[in-house]
């Protein structure tokens, strides 16, 4: 069933603020767990899973449904379209692929265009190209024959999906970034029908996180939980072209030590002493291997929770990830399905009398 939701939830079509298409999806399936599912105006759906007992703490566990995409920002004469980037698309990957357009008709197929290599010059060959610079084709001759097509300024785009199955348990597509997480939730649902905490467990799947990182805010604010766990894609590094550090796919899921974006938002994760000790405790008494992440250029909405209410003490799962914010990202089936394995554990050691954060008597 994991690889079902995987590739299900990848070829659904969900732009930050437009993931209508990933709740109807989603929604349902929460039903089958819980009584208690709503959607908020924001389109994030919340799942509660009550403890049995009475005014219990709560833990609040979440993943992003919005995925990286484009947004119609110029039609020009001759019917080529310019876009402007939602969430940080990798430029560098552009020309040539091919991007579904939400037009009012329904999906039209854009090409990213490139000018013929024949005809590239020397000095052009290897530089990248401004998003400015890109144009999409549709096929139209005209202005007017874009908007018959139902396509304006305005419209949004996302990848085409190709959704791949490789050697080595690996599967290929886009949105894995967080889909993969979704997936790895539902998969968690499927095989907990009993589960049974002394904390009330909260599931989220947020909107907006590619384009904002806050989309999630009102229901941190709804539910006020005592502790968040983030489950988020990480890059790994285990391609020619990647060195940083030494998460790799495969061995397991990653427990996030720091991410931090610099470029103007000053945000990031340093998560919660206790958190990331229990944490830590639970994949080795539970021999789930595990990886430590360090990832500056990262950034996940629990940069901005963990401000909200007096504080909340926030830790983050991550799952290794190659080409991250490309069509063609990849994950490995053996980390999702250890991840499983450590939120049951994680859940199952909740007990009452765990306290996370620093606040207490210092006497
Ligand atoms: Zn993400």
């Amino acid at each position: 069933m994991l690889t079902k939701y995987i590739k299900e939830l990848v070829d659904l079509v969900g732009v930050s603020s437009r993931e209508e298409e990933v709740i109807r999806y989603i929604f349902p399936k929460f039903k089958e767990y819980s009584e208690d599912v709503h959607v908020d105006k924001l389109g994030n759906i919340i799942l509660k899973i009550p403890s049995k007992k009475e005014n219990v703490k709560k833990l609040m566990i979440f993943a992003h449904m919005d995925e990286i995409g484009f947004i119609v920002r110029k039609i020009e004469p001759d019917g080529f379209l310019r876009i402007e980037r939602i969430g940080g698309v990798s430029t560098q990957i552009l020309p040539g692929f091919v991007i579904d357009l939400l037009g009012k008709k329904g999906v039209v197929k854009g090409i990213i265009g490139t000018p013929a290599h024949h005809f590239i010059k020397p000095e052009d060959k290897f530089s990248v190209p401004q998003v400015e610079k890109l144009y999409i084709d549709i096929g139209a001759k005209s202005d007017e024959e874009v908007f018959q097509m139902g396509i304006d300024v305005g419209t949004f785009g996302v990848f085409e999906s190709r959704y791949l199955e490789m050697p080595n348990r690996i599967v290929c597509g886009k949105a894995l970034d967080d889909r993969a997480a979704l997936a790895v939730i539902l998969q968690f649902l499927e095989e907990s029908k009993n589960i049974s905490c002394e904390w009330d467990i909260y599931i989220v799947a947020a909107v907006m996180e590619e384009f904002n990182i806050r989309g999630i805010l009102p229901a941190v604010h709804k539910i006020k939980p005592d502790a968040m766990l983030g489950i988020d894609i990480t890059p790994s590094c285990d391609t020619p072209d990647m060195y940083y550090n030494d998460v790799v796919l495969g061995k397991g899921p990653a427990l996030c030590y720091m991410n931090f974006h610099g470029g103007g938002t000053l945000a990031g994760v340093l998560p919660d002493k206790q958190m990331l000790e229990y944490a830590e405790k639970i994949f080795e008494n539970a021999a789930i291997p595990y990886q430590r992440e360090i990832s500056p250029g990262i950034i996940t909405e629990n940069a901005f929770t963990l401000f909200e209410n007096e504080g909340i003490p926030v830790c983050n799962f991550s799952i290794p990830t190659r080409y991250t914010h490309t069509p063609v990202e990849c994950v490995s089936l053996d980390d999702l399905e250890m991840l499983i394995q450590a939120m049951k554990e994680f859940i199952k050691g909740l007990k009452e009398d765990i306290h996370f954060g620093k606040d207490g008597d210092y006497e």
